[in-house]
């Protein structure tokens, strides 16, 4: 019988993030011992948070310094959780702390690491899918050496939610040696959550393509206009800005360019393929972003002005043939006009 730990750690408030929960979905499906292991500055919260989620057991390493992700502290508290539990299956979320730590930790247990899993199947000997060659093909693999650490992306279960209570937490004391300390982090730069375009978590991927910045009816550029109506968009909706390869590679062809736009927004067989419930993409023809890109996008849409666009046409649920200057300024202006409503919607 396999032992299956979600190992977490928590926000900075406390609580379990979202894809917290959803490992604890992904292993409550497996239906085998489950236990929680808790990684954080304080974990009762995160705890009460699931008191009632059928675990056997809730191990916890806390304190000032296990706030901060670091590889030594992390790494440390896993495997203390891990060796108390005596789990033969490690879940935790894919976050980029997490990411940075589960290798080291696999190796420090004797055990293996799968990243990037987005199923862990049921079954008397689970599986996990895992996408290859740029999200083309999918496996399934199964390990025989335990424990066996799974990074689980966010997105592909839905969270675990039920009511909270007051938990039982099993405390580990942890003392963390220089070596494991001497990483501080002192600060974060990011940038400002409005010039932030990427927002994994937002309802909408919004799809900008290469036509934005091409010459139009009038036989003018107008990418000002392009990039006030784009922002203007995202704000409104608070949608996710994905970008096709040829319009985030202008910039390093000297042609007129949508500065908010980077290597980061690509999707597509080179780029990112989100994960996101809608897509709408606009001026954008390639082949890439709508088969690939949107692969995982279950309702799609897209606005171009030629109704023979075979890419969109083949791959999106609605087709708009317009003008996508025209249509996101009027659907901006309806946005915004719904927000003035007195009640907000
Ligand atoms: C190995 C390889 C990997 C690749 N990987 C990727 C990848 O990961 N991602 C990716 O995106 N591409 C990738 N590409 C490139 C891809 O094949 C296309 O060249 C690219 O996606 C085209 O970008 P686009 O659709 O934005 O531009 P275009 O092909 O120039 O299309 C612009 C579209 O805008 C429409 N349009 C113009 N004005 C308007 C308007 N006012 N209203 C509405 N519609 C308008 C036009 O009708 C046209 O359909 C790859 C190519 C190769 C060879």
């Amino acid at each position: 019988m396999e032992k299956v730990l979600v190992l977490a750690h928590t926000s900075t408030d406390g609580s379990l993030p979202k894809h917290a929960l959803e490992a604890l979905s992904a292993a409550k499906s497996l239906g085998f011992d489950l236990y929680i292991g808790l990684i954080g500055q304080t974990v009762q919260d995160a705890a009460n948070q699931v008191a009632n989620c059928g675990a056997k057991e809730i191990v916890a390493v806390s304190g000032a310094e296990f706030a901060q992700a670091r590889y030594g502290t992390d790494t440390a508290a896993a495997e203390a959780i891990c060796k108390e539990t005596g789990a033969t299956i490690v879940i935790c979320p894919a976050s980029s702390r997490f990411n940075r730590m589960i290798a080291g930790l696999a190796h420090r247990l004797g055990g293996r690491a799968d990243t990037h899993v987005t199923k862990i199947g049921e079954g008397a000997v689970p599986q996990v899918s895992r996408w290859y060659y740029r999200q083309r093909m999918e496996a399934n693999t199964s390990r025989k050496q335990r424990p066996w650490c799974i990074a689980l992306e966010s997105g592909c279960y839905e969270p675990w939610s039920g009511a909270a209570a007051q938990a039982t937490v099993k405390n580990l004391a942890l003392s963390p040696g220089a070596d494991a300390l001497k990483t501080t982090v002192t600060g974060v730069k990011a940038p400002a959550a409005d010039l932030q375009t990427i927002r994994p978590d937002a309802k909408l991927l919004f799809v900008a393509g290469a036509g934005w910045t091409k010459k139009q009816a009038d036989g003018q550029v107008h990418v000002d206009e392009a990039g006030k109506l784009i922002l203007g968009f995202l704000e409104e909706s608070k949608a996710s800005l994905g970008g096709s390869k040829s319009v985030v590679d202008l910039g390093g062809e000297g042609q007129a360019v949508l500065p908010f736009m980077t290597h980061l927004n690509q999707i597509g067989q080179t780029g990112a393929t989100p994960r996101h419930q809608k897509g709408l993409s606009t001026c954008c023809h390639g082949e890439e972003p709508h088969v690939v890109g949107w692969r995982f996008v279950n309702e799609r849409r897209a606005v171009n002005t030629d109704p023979n666009c075979s890419w969109v046409q083949g791959k999106c649920d609605v087709l708009y043939v317009a003008d996508a200057f025209k249509v996101i300024a009027r659907v901006n202006q309806l946005l915004k006009e719904k927000q003035l409503q007195p009640s907000g919607r």
